[in-house]
C-alpha cells in the first residue's frame, strides 16, 4: 500500500492541515504532483507532498486518489515543496493559502512541440565541434520544411536535450501549443576589442577584420553577408581563431545595440570576485552589495550571472517594481537575450504562460521579476540578487503577507546559492546583520562613471514663509530650475502626495471632508476632472464649494499635491515641458514606460512626481534634483519614517549629475536640523545608521525585535474590538513565562477604518520567533475559531529575519 499525503486546495482553517489518501495500484504519482481528490462530498484539487508506505491509523479506511492532474497543472518543484513548510510557519497562512501563493499559473496542456530553424551556419560554429555532425543532420532535416515537430526530429535521433541546447544558443526556435516560446534571434557579428588583426593570413580576412574593429558596433550577420563583406566561411574560421563574437539576439531587440560587458572598476571586479568565489565554492552566504548611486551594480549582478550561466546554473534577480525598472529589465535582456524571462504580476496570462514555459523548457535560465517572481521555479539556483533590498515592495501586502527577501532567503540557503542584497541605503536590519557578522558586505564607494555624487543644499521653508513666500517653489529651487533650462538640461522634482491638496476644510465649521467608508480626509483633484478621491478605497464625489455639514461656503484647500505642483511649475515657466508621473497619470497598461522614455529621450524639460521618480532611472541629462517636502514622510507614525525619508532623499538624489555637469539637489524642509535630512543631504549612510540605530535600540524595534502585528477587522466596530481584546487575553496566555516578549493591549489601528471595515490591532515584540512562534500561532489559531467566521484576522510580521 503506498499513501500520499496532500494539501488539498480549500482554504477554510478548519481543515487546515494535510491529508493522507491511498494511491491507487498503478497509478504512477510523486512528490509535487496535482491530483483530483474526493473530499466530503466533492472533488477537490490539491498537491502531493510527501509519499509514504504506512500511516499512522491504518485501522481508518483511506479513500484514494481519483486521478492525477497532469499537462495541465505542472508539479511543484521539491525545494517549492519545502518553502511550503516554511511559508505556513511564518506567515500562519494555510496550507491551500501556501500552496496557491507559490504555484505558476496553469499552464495548458501544451499540446505538439515543434521547432523551426532559424539560423544558419554561423550560429552552428558557436557549437563544440562535437556536435558538428549533429549540426550537419540538422540542416539536412530542415532543408526542405523550416517546421518540423518534435517526434520527426526524434525520429531521426535526435534527443530532446540536444535540441533544446540548439534552442539556447539561439539556432532553434521552439514552439509549444501553436505559440514560440522563444523569441525569433538573428546573429549580429562583432570584433574581439584588441584583436590582433596581423595573426589573419588571408589579406581578405583582415581587412574585414579591421572594418570590423572600427565599427565598434556590432553589425547584423545578414547585411553583411548581403552587402558582401564576408562570406559565411570568412566569419566562421574568424569566429574559430577567437577575433570575433557572434551572438544571437532576440528579433525585437536588434534594433538596439548590442551590449557586451563593460570593464569593470577596481571595486565592481572585487565585488564579483568575491561573488563568484561563493558561487564556485557552491555556498551559501548573504552579502550586502552597499554601493553610492550610479556605482554600477547593474554591472556586477550582469557579470556574476553571466558566470553562473557558465557553470550551468540558474540566477535570480528580483527588483522593486517592473514597470519602474524597464531600464534594468532591458539591459539584462540586451545583455542576455532570450534566456532572460521577466515574471511579475501586471502581466496578461497568456503573456505569464509564454514566461513560466521558457523557464519549464530551459530555454530561460535568468529570471527578473517583481515580489512574486521569488517562487519562480528554479531547480538549479546558482545566485539570488535582490536589488534595492530596502524597497517596501517586497513585502506582499495581501495573505499571506510573506517578505520576498525572507523567501529568497530560503531558497538561497537551501540551493547553496550566494544571496546578494544591494542597495546604497541598507535598510537597517541588514546593516545590523553585517556589523553583527552574520552577513558580508562590499562596498562600491565611487561612482562608475567617475562622476562625483551631487552636491545637495538645504532650504528652511520657515524661513521662506516669514519672506512672506507661500508658493511651493522656494527662491533657491526657482533659481536653480532657471538655471538648469539655460543650460538646456533637465530637472527632477519630488513631491510625494499625488492630487492637488490634501484636503478640504470648513473655515467656518472646521469639519473637514472625510470618505464615508475609511476614516481618512478625500483628496482634492484638479485633473482630469475636479473630484473629491479617497486614496484608500478611490470613492469619489464631485468637487463641493459648499460644505456639506454647516453649509458655509469658505471651503478651503490645505496641503499640496503633485497636480499642484505640475500649475505652479508651469505658472513660473510657462515654456517648459513638464511630465507629471503618479498613480493618477500611469493607470494605463504601459504608462510608466511611456513617461519614462519620453522623459529619457528628452521630450520634456522637467519629471515631477511622488517617489516613484526616484527608482534606479538612469537619465543622462539630468543635473537638477528638487525635494518639494522633504519632510513630508517624517510625520507618519511608523518607526521606519525617518530611515524611509533618508532612503528617498538619498534615492533622489542620486538621479542628479550621473553622467553629463556635476548633479545639484535642492532639499526643501520644514526641518532643516532633523538627523535623517542632514544625513540624506551629506548623502552619509553612516551618519544616519548611527543615529537610527541607538534610538532604535532604546524603544526595543527592528532590528533588536521582531514585531508581529495582528489586525481584526469587522464592519462593526464592537466586534473588531471584542475580537482584538480577545485575541489579547489568548495571546497573554500563551506567552504566559515567555522573557522578552512584550505584548500591547488592543488598540484601533492607525486608520481604524477602511472600506467600512473597523480594524483593531495587537502587538507583540520578541527577541526570537523561533521561540515564539508556535505560541503565537496557537494563540492565533484559537481566536481564529472563537471570533466565527465574519470576522477576519490578519497577521503582520513588521520586520524580517533570517533563519
Ligand atoms: P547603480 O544601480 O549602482 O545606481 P547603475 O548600475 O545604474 O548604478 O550604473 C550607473 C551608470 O554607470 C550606468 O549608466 C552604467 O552604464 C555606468 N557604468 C556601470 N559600470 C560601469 C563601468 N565599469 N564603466 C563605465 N560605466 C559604467
Ligand atoms: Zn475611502
Amino acid at each position: 500500500m503506498r499513501y500520499a499525503e496532500v494539501a488539498v486546495l480549500v482554504r477554510a482553517r478548519a481543515v487546515d492541515r494535510l491529508f493522507d489518501y491511498l494511491v491507487p495500484e498503478g497509478m504512477d504519482i510523486s512528490e509535487g504532483d496535482a491530483v483530483e481528490v474526493p473530499f466530503g462530498a466533492q472533488r477537490v484539487e490539491g498537491y502531493v507532498l510527501a509519499l509514504k508506505d504506512r500511516v499512522a491509523d491504518d485501522s481508518v479506511s483511506y479513500r484514494s486518489i481519483a486521478k492525477k492532474l497532469s499537462g495541465e497543472r505542472p508539479p511543484l518543484t521539491r525545494d517549492l515543496i519545502g518553502l511550503l513548510d516554511f511559508m505556513r510557519k511564518r506567515y500562519f497562512c494555510t496550507w491551500a493559502a501556501a500552496v496557491s501563493t507559490v504555484l505558476p499559473p496553469v499552464i495548458r496542456s501544451p499540446g505538439k512541440r515543434y521547432y523551426q530553424l532559424v539560423c544558419d551556419a554561423v550560429s552552428v560554429s558557436e557549437m563544440d565541434a562535437a556536435d558538428a555532425l549533429w549540426v550537419r543532420k540538422l540542416k539536412d532535416a530542415f532543408s526542405k520544411k523550416t517546421r518540423l515537430a518534435e517526434a520527426t526530429l526524434l525520429e531521426k535521433g535526435f534527443s530532446r536535450a540536444l535540441l533544446m541546447r540548439f534552442v539556447r544558443q539561439g539556432c532553434l526556435m521552439l514552439e509549444l501549443g501553436g505559440s514560440s516560446v522563444t523569441r525569433r534571434t538573428e546573429m549580429w557579428v562583432s570584433a574581439v576589442p584588441d584583436a590582433r588583426t596581423e595573426r589573419v593570413r588571408s589579406d581578405r580576412k583582415r581587412e574585414f577584420l579591421r572594418f570590423l574593429r572600427d565599427r565598434r558596433a556590432p553589425l547584423r550577420y545578414a547585411d553583411l553577408l548581403e552587402q558582401g563583406l564576408a562570406t559565411a566561411e570568412m566569419i566562421r574560421s574568424l569566429k574559430a581563431q577567437g577575433l570575433i563574437h557572434v551572438t544571437a539576439k532576440p528579433l525585437e531587440e536588434s534594433g538596439h545595440d548590442m551590449e557586451e560587458p563593460l570593464s569593470l572598476t577596481e571595486e565592481q571586479r572585487a565585488a564579483v570576485e568575491s561573488i563568484v568565489a561563493l558561487m564556485d565554492a557552491r555556498k551559501h552566504e548573504t552579502m550586502l552589495l552597499q554601493g553610492v548611486t550610479g556605482s554600477g551594480k547593474t554591472e556586477v549582478y550582469l557579470q556574476t550571472i553571466e558566470r553562473a550561466l557558465q557553470k550551468g546554473l540558474q540566477a535570480l534577480v528580483m527588483v522593486p517594481e517592473i514597470a519602474l525598472t524597464t531600464q534594468i529589465v532591458a539591459r539584462f535582456r540586451r545583455r542576455f537575450g532570450s534566456r532572460v524571462a521577466v515574471l511579475h504580476s501586471r502581466m496578461t496570462e497568456r503573456e505569464r504562460r509564454h514566461q513560466f514555459a521558457s523557464i519549464y523548457e530551459g530555454v530561460a535560465d535568468v529570471v527578473v521579476g517583481a515580489r512574486s517572481a521569488v517562487f519562480a521555479p528554479l531547480d538549479r539556483l546558482g545566485l539570488l540578487i535582490i536589488d534595492e533590498e530596502h524597497e517596501s515592495t517586497y513585502k506582499q501586502d495581501r495573505d499571506p503577507r510573506y517578505v520576498a527577501r525572507e523567501i529568497a532567503a530560503w531558497r538561497a540557503q537551501h540551493a547553496n546559492a550566494p544571496l546578494i542584497l544591494g542597495s546604497a541605503t541598507p535598510s537597517l536590519e541588514v546593516m545590523y546583520r553585517v556589523e553583527s557578522g552574520r552577513y558580508t558586505k562590499q562596498l562600491l564607494k565611487q561612482r562608475a562613471t567617475g562622476r562625483p555624487l551631487p552636491e545637495v543644499h538645504i532650504v528652511d521653508m520657515r524661513q521662506e514663509m516669514k519672506m512672506n513666500q507661500q508658493g511651493l517653489l522656494s527662491r533657491a529651487l526657482r533659481d536653480a530650475l532657471k538655471d538648469s533650462f539655460n543650460h538646456q538640461e533637465q530637472a527632477v522634482l519630488l513631491l510625494n502626495r499625488r492630487g492637488f491638496s490634501s484636503f478640504l476644510l470648513c473655515r467656518e465649521c472646521g469639519e473637514s471632508l472625510t470618505c464615508p467608508h475609511c476614516d481618512v480626509t478625500l483628496t482634492v483633484h484638479r485633473d482630469p476632472d475636479p473630484a473629491l478621491l479617497c486614496h484608500f478605497c478611490n470613492y469619489r464625489a464631485p468637487l463641493v464649494a459648499v460644505c456639506p455639514a454647516c453649509g458655509g461656503g469658505r471651503l478651503r484647500t490645505f496641503g499640496a499635491g503633485t497636480q499642484r505642483l505640475e500649475q505652479e511649475v508651469l505658472s513660473f515657466f510657462p515654456n517648459v515641458r513638464v511630465l507629471r508621473m503618479d498613480v493618477d497619470t500611469t493607470a494605463g497598461v504601459g504608462a510608466h514606460e511611456q513617461i519614462l522614455s519620453d522623459f529619457a529621450k528628452g521630450e520634456a524639460d522637467v519629471l515631477l512626481g511622488t517617489q516613484m521618480i526616484a527608482k534606479g532611472h538612469d537619465f543622462s541629462r539630468v543635473s537638477l534634483v528638487g525635494v518639494v517636502a522633504a519632510d513630508a514622510a517624517l510625520h507618519v507614525p511608523d518607526f521606519r519614517s525617518a530611515e524611509r525619508t533618508f532612503q528617498l532623499l538619498v534615492q533622489v538624489a542620486g538621479r542628479a549629475g550621473r553622467h553629463g555637469r556635476e548633479g545639484r539637489v535642492v532639499i526643501q524642509t520644514f526641518a532643516p536640523d532633523h538627523y535623517a535630512i542632514q544625513a540624506a543631504a551629506a548623502q552619509d549612510y553612516e551618519q544616519f545608521y548611527r543615529t537610527e540605530l541607538p534610538l532604535r535600540r532604546r524603544l526595543d524595534y527592528p532590528p533588536f525585535t521582531e514585531i508581529a502585528q495582528f489586525i481584526v477587522t469587522h464592519e462593526e466596530e464592537h466586534k473588531a474590538r471584542e475580537g482584538a481584546r480577545q485575541l489579547y487575553r489568548l495571546l497573554e496566555a500563551s506567552l504566559n513565562g515567555c522573557e522578552r516578549v512584550s505584548l500591547l493591549p488592543a488598540v484601533p489601528a492607525v486608520v481604524l477604518r477602511i472600506r467600512g471595515a473597523y480594524r483593531y490591532q495587537v502587538v507583540v515584540k520578541y527577541h526570537s520567533f523561533r521561540a515564539v512562534s508556535t505560541k503565537l500561532r496557537k494563540a492565533f489559531d484559537q481566536a481564529v475559531a472563537a471570533c466565527g467566521s465574519d470576522v477576519s484576522l490578519h497577521v503582520d510580521i513588521n520586520s524580517w529575519m533570517t533563519l
